[in-house]
């Protein structure tokens, strides 16, 4: 018998078929796993695989998990006493071992093990980058077929690890993130190979709920305040649930942490949302000519969980939340802060977290005694570039207008050549 059953965060609906999407009365509502063990464990097995909420029973690759650890020099400099900082990524010095430098190598891993286990032969993933980058090195580690579907705006951003550049990878001329959702979709039918899912695949959402329960296994306790830059919203959404289940454990507190949300100006639709009070994000907000604009593009999802029954919205007004807008200059800024404090380089989506914390120390909305955790969603990839070295990613180029016939011949030719 499976260790936990899914269910509809709207009607209530228990779905027996575990890998499910969506409910089939609610298309506006996400799932959520329910585990039957109540009670945090944290002794079964190695990085990732020792929590028991996760939608796993064997996985079969070994995976590193985050770094948690007390802050004391950035702490300093914010006059903060109870830090700490979940690092993902590259850091061997202080035991950091998540080779792609991001957050999303936990979704990637649960997700392509959750799939495995459900019998399914292989994925489709939309990313605008690092997700493609964790999907791409968790499928080569573990042999587990996918197709990578990206927008060609953001191959100048993307990079491999050695062994992922065999993954056959889409790279679509004319279109954004958006478009590349949409041409993933036409490839997964094509195919005969089910889409990622993104925010709806739970799996992926408690991957990422990994960094909480890392932070609770450190601490002994939830955080007061929890801070991370959000593109899809889906890691956010991850740890709202995770913090859900320490609630009902009961033994690590009974506040939820409260969610504190950035994006990089001028492409921030959620921040601007939320600023209104509103569920639904304004359609202007969207506007593909802003995302050339910043300077973090993995944070520039023209398609967030934010409306939807139970993603960024309910996070936010469950938890107490806030969200903050970060300029350019600012993501710049802090980027040299946390290497100048902590040592270690970080990613610029990273750094809009940071200075969202910068932000909430200087409007009082953290006092500096509270528990508060800082997600670096990416780091050390100037460390890994200079240790071990990294590769572009040589894509096959398709357009919105390629026939479906010459799709499947470009995708079958590649999948059979690794
Ligand atoms: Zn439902």
């Amino acid at each position: 018998m499976s260790h936990f059953s899914i269910r509809c965060k709207k009607c209530g609906t228990v779905l027996e078929d575990t890998y499910c999407a969506f409910c089939e009365h609610c298309t506006d509502s996400l799932l959520v796993t329910d585990y039957r063990e109540k009670l945090f464990r944290d002794d079964l097995g190695e990085g990732l695989w020792r929590f028991n909420w996760l939608p796993v029973h064997n996985p079969e690759f070994k995976q590193s998990g985050p770094l948690v650890y007390k802050s004391e020099s950035l702490a300093r400099v914010l006059g903060l006493e109870n830090l700490y900082i979940a690092f993902n990524g590259y850091w061997p010095e202080r035991g950091a071992r998540v080779m792609t430098c991001t957050f999303k190598e936990y979704e990637a891993a649960v997700a392509l093990e959750n799939a495995r286990e459900n019998g399914v032969k292989g994925l489709i993933v939309a990313s605008a980058g690092n997700t493609a980058r964790a999907f791409a090195h968790i499928s080569s580690k573990s042999d587990f077929p996918i197709i990578i579907v990206v927008p060609k705006m953001c191959l100048l951003e993307m990079w491999y690890l050695v062994e992922s550049v065999k993954v056959p990878t889409v790279a679509l001329t004319d279109g954004d993130y958006a478009d590349s959702i949409d041409m993933a979709r036409k490839i997964s039918s094509i195919m005969d190979m089910p889409f990622e899912g993104g925010v709806k695949n739970i799996a992926k959402r408690d991957g990422l709920g990994v960094v909480l329960m890392e932070a609770v296994s450190v601490i002994g306790r939830l955080p007061d305040h929890y801070f991370q830059a959000v593109g899809s919203g889906t890691g956010a959404i991850g740890v709202w649930e995770m913090a859900e289940r320490f609630i009902k454990d009961g033994r690590f507190g009974d506040r939820l942490p409260t969610l504190h949300l950035a994006q990089n100006l001028p492409f921030a639709p959620m921040v601007k949302a939320w600023k209104r009070q509103s569920r639904e994000i304004n359609p202007g907000d969207l506007d593909p000519s802003l995302i050339n604009l910043i300077s973090t593009r993995v944070l520039s999802n023209r398609y967030p969980a934010y409306t939807v029954q139970g993603g960024v919205y309910d996070a936010l007004v469950a938890t107490r939340g806030q969200m903050y807008g970060v300029e350019n200059q600012e993501v710049f800024d802090a980027m040299r802060m946390f290497e100048e404090t902590e040592g270690i380089d970080i990613v610029p989506a990273a750094a809009v977290a940071v200075w969202a914390l910068v932000k909430a120390v200087r409007s009082d909305a953290v006092n500096k005694k509270d528990v508060i955790l800082l997600n670096i969603t990416g780091g050390g990839e100037r460390l890994l570039e200079r240790e071990k070295g990294t590769f572009i990613v040589e894509p096959i180029f398709v357009s919105k207008d390629t026939p479906d016939r010459e799709l499947e011949e470009l995708l079958c030719n590649q999948l059979k050549t690794d």
